[in-house]
This record gives structure tokens, C-alpha cells and sequence, in this order.
């Protein structure tokens, strides 16, 4: 293996980072390798996982079962093109899709990333309205402080500050943009939540194909958690209104805001679902765009009668095989019970940040824990501090955040939260 140092010369030489530049002065850690909640560097050092490599690895890594089914899959084949073609691993997976997300959504679409499933779902929704005879329902209407994708059409109903929107003004299509609600999760939602999606529903929806949302918790845009009625009356809109609705719980799928669909927590079904991120509980690239039965036979009933989408390594079977394994593997365990330990972990044990001026606010719901600064920090001197202190924390903008893997030990998430708050304490001015 080659040295750290070369490894490192050559990476800031030529290779990109997500959201980063080339030669950057931001830090970068080699990884050796990652077993259960722990990520070994290649200097040796042993790191907790608070990250769950973006919401996505929640068995852990390294999974012996996850491990197993790749190697039975590679088998028979790591990848087949799904033109013309179908296999035992999609269906299977696309059949146990249908069964654990709410019952009006019977048909899936695979996608290769989540951004791509975002841009699924925006085509869906207008092909939808075009085979209904309505081609003017071409706008996605979304809120403020949403993050959807980096591609261009997810970039377009992210929120417009924090996805530059100004950087790409000529190609960006303009969507429509409704404050977000201020009700947080245990709140009620007020006339003064819902009204700017309202009025925009009541001016617009003849040119509305979709509204678009991140349920109950907004992630990359701000890590804001939103009531369950919000999302009630949002659903309630769309239907008087006649526009669809497109939930992302490509973030919040699979148990992480404690139950098995952030939705399920307003006990609400969307038209078409987005999934992604823990769908291989983090092992390949996959996502999932799931859309009603009424939906999928209008665009098949249209015009040209074909869904005009298809990424060479749909439905991948490495993926797809690995996806149903890590999904058994969730829904055998305990996990919510598993998740609410880890909940009550983080509410506690966070607390003590509150009382610093800096903190402008500590909340928590299933296993994510979210601590909000007053000022943006500083990446640079911040990675280094909780390397040292022996976590893996990836903080941005004004939030350090805590989303552990499932399987983390109560001792490691006890020393995952201390290691945090030390060393937010230590930023105290
Ligand atoms: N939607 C949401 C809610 C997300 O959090 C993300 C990724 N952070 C995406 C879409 C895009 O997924 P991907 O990075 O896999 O393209």
C-alpha cells in the first residue's frame, strides 16, 4: 500500500470531494477500514461513527449478512441491463417495497442515486398531468430550507440560498417556493404555517404538477424537524387542489426518525415516495421512486405510453440483492426500540449544550441529534478537533449533527455524545 503521505499528495491532486475543492484547505482522512459504528484510519487511529456515512449505514459496516449477500449475488451476476430484461433480486426487492410503504404505492421505479430519484419523481409527476390532458401542471412547488439533490431538476426545488441557486440562474428552472413552517415537531401547525403553501396552491395549482417535501425532518437544508399536522394538512391541500404529492424520505426511510417512514408519523400516504441513502444500508448506490397505481397506468394510458426515463445500471442486482438483505435484516431486529434507546441517548446526554451562548438551540427525534450554533463553524479547525477526540462528525454550515449507525454499542454512543459535547464546549467563546 502506497504511503499516507503519497495517497493524500495525489488526492488533493486529482480528486473531487463532495462539496470541496481541488488542492482545498480543508482536512482529509484516509480510511483503512470500517467495521460495526468504528472507521479505522489509515495512520491508525480508531474513530465512533457518528455519521452513519450520511444517513445511509445503519446496520454499521462490514456487516457479515450484508457481506454474504453480495457474495451469493456476484454469483450468479454482479449486473445485467434492465432493458428487456428482469431478475429475482429486483422483483423481489420491488415487491417488499410495495409491502412496507403506505398501501396506495404499488409500482417502482429503481434509480441509481437519490438525486436521481428526486428527478424521477418530477418527471412522473408531469408526464402524470400530460396523459390527463393537463400539460400546462408542469411546476414543482416546494418549501424553503429543502434539499432534494444536486442534479439540476432536485437542485431546483432545494432551497435557493443554500443550492446557489444564483450560480446556475440561466438553466435552473424556476419552481415555486413557500416559507417553511416555523411549528416544530411537537407543536401544532398554526393558520400562519400553512398559509404560504396555501396561498401558493391557491394561485398556482393550475400550473402545479407536484408539491414536493422532505417529511417532518428538512436534512441538508437546515435539519429542521416539522409537526405532523403540517404534513396532514399539506396532503389535505394537494387533493382539494388537484396536485400531487412527492414525498423525499431518502434521508428519513428506514427508521431513523423512529418510525419505518418519517410519513407514517402524520400517517399520510404520498402519491410517489422517493428512498435512497440506508435502502443497502449503505453498502451500494441505489434508490427507489415509488408512484400509485393510478399514476403508473395514466402515463402507460398516455401519450407516448412509456415512462421516459432509463439509467444503464437500474436496478443493479449487487445493489438490489443487498438492498433486500439489509431491509430483513431492519425489520428482524428491534429497531424501534433500538432507535428510541439511542433517542432518549441523545436527549439527555445533549442537553448540557444548551446552556452555552453559542448554542442557539439542541433538539432531537429518533436517532438524529442536532446541535445548532449561532454562527457557521469553521470546518477547518473543527474536523481536526473531533478526529482527535476520536469521532467521526461532520458538521456544516451552523449544525453539528449526530446520526449513529443502529448498531452502536450504548458505550460507544456514550462517548460518541461526551466526545461532541466536549468539544462544542470548548468553542464557547
Ligand atoms: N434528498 C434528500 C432528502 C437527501 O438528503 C439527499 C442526499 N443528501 C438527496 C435527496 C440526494 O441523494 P444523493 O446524494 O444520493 O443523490
Amino acid at each position: 500500500m502506497q504511503s499516507q503521505n503519497t495517497l493524500l499528495e495525489q488526492d488533493q491532486r486529482h480528486v473531487w470531494h463532495p462539496y470541496s475543492a481541488i488542492q482545498a484547505d480543508t482536512p482529509i482522512y484516509p480510511v483503512k477500514s470500517a467495521q460495526g459504528a468504528h472507521i479505522t484510519l489509515m495512520d491508525g487511529r480508531v474513530l465512533i461513527d457518528g455519521m452513519s456515512s450520511w444517513w445511509s449505514a445503519i446496520h454499521g459496516y462490514n456487516h457479515p449478512v450484508l457481506n454474504q449477500a453480495i457474495a451469493a449475488q456476484l454469483h450468479d451476476m454482479a449486473h445485467i441491463m434492465f432493458g428487456g430484461l428482469t431478475h429475482q433480486p429486483a422483483v423481489d426487492l420491488a415487491l417488499q417495497l410495495v409491502k412496507i410503504t403506505p398501501e396506495p404505492l404499488q409500482t417502482v421505479f429503481f434509480a441509481d442515486s437519490g438525486s436521481v430519484a428526486v428527478e424521477v419523481a418530477m418527471k412522473m409527476a408531469i408526464q402524470y398531468w400530460h396523459a390527463k390532458q393537463q400539460p400546462n401542471k408542469q411546476k414543482l412547488l416546494t418549501i424553503r430550507n429543502g434539499y432534494h439533490g444536486d442534479t439540476f431538476g432536485a437542485m431546483s426545488v432545494s432551497d435557493p440560498d443554500n443550492g446557489m441557486h444564483s450560480l446556475f440562474s440561466n438553466t435552473l428552472t424556476k419552481q415555486l417556493f413557500a416559507e417553511a413552517p416555523n411549528c416544530t415537531f411537537n407543536q401544532p401547525c398554526t393558520v400562519e404555517d400553512i398559509a404560504p403553501l396555501e396561498n401558493q396552491l391557491k394561485a398556482n395549482h393550475t400550473q402545479i404538477a407536484a408539491v414536493i417535501l422532505e417529511p417532518i425532518v428538512q436534512g441538508a437544508g437546515g435539519m429542521r424537524f416539522y409537526s405532523p399536522e403540517y404534513l396532514k394538512q399539506v396532503r389535505a391541500l394537494c387533493s382539494k387542489y388537484n396536485v400531487l404529492l412527492i414525498l423525499d424520505e431518502i434521508a428519513t426511510g428506514f427508521g431513523r426518525t423512529g418510525k419505518l417512514f418519517a410519513c407514517e408519523h402524520a400517517n399520510i400516504a404520498p402519491d410517489i415516495l422517493c428512498v435512497g441513502k440506508a435502502l443497502t444500508g449503505g453498502y451500494m448506490t441505489l434508490a427507489a421512486t415509488l408512484a400509485t397505481q393510478e399514476i403508473a397506468d395514466a402515463i402507460r394510458d398516455g401519450e407516448p405510453g412509456l415512462f421516459m426515463h432509463g439509467p444503464t445500471f437500474m436496478a443493479n442486482p449487487l445493489a438490489c440483492a443487498t438492498a433486500l438483505a439489509s431491509l430483513k435484516l431492519l425489520l428482524d431486529s428491534p429497531w424501534q426500540a433500538t432507535v428510541s434507546n439511542i433517542e432518549r441517548m441523545l436527549t439527555t446526554e445533549l442537553q448540557v449544550c444548551q446552556q452555552y451562548s453559542h448554542v442557539k438551540d439542541v433538539r432531537v427525534l429518533g436517532a438524529i441529534g442536532v446541535i445548532e450554533l449561532h454562527q457557521p463553524v469553521d470546518l477547518k479547525t473543527l474536523q481536526p478537533k473531533f478526529v482527535e477526540a476520536g469521532v467521526w462528525v461532520r458538521p456544516f454550515n451552523k449544525l453539528i449533527y449526530l446520526m449513529p449507525p443502529f448498531i452502536i454499542s450504548t458505550e460507544a454512543l456514550n462517548m460518541l455524545i461526551g466526545a461532541v459535547c466536549k468539544v462544542v464546549a470548548e468553542l464557547e467563546p
